[in-house]
């Protein structure tokens, strides 16, 4: 989509430092971190939110979380742990509308919610 930050980053339109990528996906360092690692896995593929996902985003949904994986890993946080969360629609506080992964970490968690 074209006014799409994220499909913008994921064509190269716009620059960004990538921390990883994969076919599927690439991610970035949020620029409001909410804890000492804070990266976004995003899927190259625009998808507005999770309530679009079905059974054909089988592959991407993989190559998503393998990259959240090594994203983890790369970010030092494998062994520490770490939150893996969507966030889907307003009440939730999605700000920009392509589905993407929240890695947060590297300090001791509370409840989310
Ligand atoms: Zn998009």
């Amino acid at each position: 989509m074209a006014d799409c930050l994220f499909c913008n980053m994921a064509s190269g339109d716009i620059p960004v430092e990538r921390v990883a990528e994969n076919d599927h996906a690439f991610a970035i360092r949020d620029i409001n971190p909410r804890a000492p690692v804070h990266a976004l896995v995003i899927p190259r593929e625009h998808i507005a939110d999770a309530r679009e996902i079905d059974a054909g985003h089988a592959d991407m949904l993989a190559g998503l979380f393998t990259l959240a994986s090594q994203v983890g890993r790369a970010e030092g946080v494998h062994e520490s742990g770490y939150r893996l969360s969507f966030n889907v629609g307003d009440d939730a506080g999605m700000t920009i509308h392509h589905l993407h992964l929240h890695l947060v970490g590297g300090r001791r968690l509370g409840h989310e919610g």
